[in-house]
């Protein structure tokens, strides 16, 4: 790779010294994505049998439910066999995680990842701590023009705390970095992260949908302009062509979208040519019927995802309530890995607060994934707390950082007992005539 820049040679540098695995790792993952035909469908299908394999001899989840299939000795021979495998489904994740979780390989590697919670029982799930998979987002940067040695802005929700801020920027230096936590924006903080994205001149700006739409009405209603940006990267939530084109004209850069869910990191991303592309050599897809039949190419499905590098906490053949195409034609950008059309999913909206503050809707989509079908409606809320219409979906409230900036869903059974009466202090009933009931807690956040 040619290197251009102090910056990226220092970057680069230091990766070699302290993480060669990431290197070695990204020119596994380089080498991969050029690979043609037969030759591609060969290395995926060994690591689908390779997992399948893991799982089968690691998992008793897995080989109760494949035994129960069919299978009889864990491998798989052909693509049919593992199109016969049965999906696995949100609520296997739900009940049966530490069954599905690869004991033989030491705690220490795994790292745990929870979503949802509406239902009171989150989702599950493990990473493997040794997969250098932040590499696919240095893979990503580079297809977009940048480097990821490039100074950068974010709006996401997890950020590093300011107790670990000075290391994280030691490690980053001389690469400079502003982020904001954007699970509860305050009056006051895009003018001050403004600020900040002045004096740190970022290529490019990295965040949630919703939350960088947020920041780009405040540019346009402030006549504001971040000359340093060269594109910008949304996650978290489909892009709407409508909101691709106002952030373009505000940013005055091109604004691509990734997908991804909270279960399985870097599934597919947009080229410069704004075509999403599924990164095929560790993610596989298949859009699957009502009925389970895989759909060919070109035919709208739900999608069955398997990460075929998760050893530590086999995933395989996930549906993971997301709707796609996988498309049979080729991208003019040259990348190899194939096309899928628009997801279709999961969209997310603002809410605002009467005191000023709002929360961008995008990390609240995966709390709501469980709950029913148009059930979920923000019933109040405040700076310090946000209720639902629907017990089932839990009451959220903020705690702990950044002056109480974190939404964290509350237990289930604390918000049940509030809406049947036994209100305990600094919850008050707002009722509305004729409206579902609406509870606000008042004051600081604190912990739960
Ligand atoms: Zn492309």
């Amino acid at each position: 790779m040619k290197m251009n820049s102090l910056q990226q040679k220092i970057f680069y540098l230091k990766n070699r010294l302290f993480r060669p695995q990431s290197l070695r790792w990204e020119q596994e993952f380089l080498h991969d994505s050029e690979l043609d035909g037969e030759a591609r469908s060969a290395l995926i299908f060994s690591r689908m049998r390779h997992i399948v394999r893991c799982a089968w001899e690691n998992s008793a989840f897995y080989r109760r439910k494949y035994r129960a299939a069919g299978l009889e000795d864990g491998i798989i021979r052909s693509r049919a066999d593992f199109e016969q495998l049965p999906p696995l489904e949100k609520d296997d994740l739900r009940n049966y995680a530490d069954e599905i979780v690869n004991n033989t390989i030491p705690a220490g590697r795994r790292r745990l990842s929870t979503t949802g919670g509406s239902t009171g029982i989150p989702v599950k799930v493990y990473h493997d701590r040794r997969l250098p998979l932040d590499v696919v987002g240095w893979h990503v940067v580079r297809m977009f023009g940048g480097d990821i040695s490039d100074n950068a802005a974010f709006l996401a929700r997890y950020n590093p705390h300011k107790s670990v801020l000075p290391v994280n920027q030691l490690m980053w230096f001389p690469t400079r970095r502003c982020f904001l936590d954007v699970s509860l924006i305050r009056p006051g903080d895009w003018e001050e992260y403004y600020r900040r994205c002045l004096k740190n001149s970022p290529r490019y700006l990295q965040g949630y949908v919703g939350a960088i739409e947020e920041f780009a009405g405040f540019l346009s209603g402030h006549s504001l302009r971040l000359p340093s940006l060269r594109f910008v990267w949304t996650t978290a939530a489909p892009l709407s062509e409508s909101s691709r084109a106002f952030m373009e004209n505000v940013f005055n850069c091109p604004v691509y979208s990734q997908y991804g869910c909270c279960e399985i990191f870097h599934l597919a991303c947009e080229c410069v040519d704004k075509e999403m592309h599924y990164f095929d050599t560790i993610r596989h897809f298949e859009a699957v019927d009502p009925a389970g039949r895989l759909l060919p190419e070109n035919q709208s499905g739900e999608l069955l995802v398997t990460d075929l590098l998760n050893e530590v906490f086999p995933l395989i053949r996930y549906r993971n309530g997301d709707r796609i195409r996988i498309l049979d034609r080729k991208c003019s950008c040259g990348s190899k890995f194939p096309l899928i059309d628009k997801v279709q999913g999961r969209t997310t909206d603002v809410i605002r607060f009467p005191d000023g503050s709002c929360v961008p809707g995008d990390f609240l989509t995966t709390i709501f994934d469980h709950a029913p079908r148009g059930r979920t409606a923000v019933s109040g809320g405040s700076a310090s707390g946000l209720f639902f219409d629907d017990p089932l979906c839990s009451g959220f409230r903020t705690v702990g950082r950044r002056g109480g900036g974190v939404l964290r869903p509350a237990a289930p059974e604390i918000f049940r007992n509030r809406v049947a009466g036994q209100r305990r202090g600094g919850v008050r009933n707002c009722q509305r005539p004729g409206k579902n009931p609406v509870y606000c807690e008042r004051g600081g956040g604190g912990g739960q």
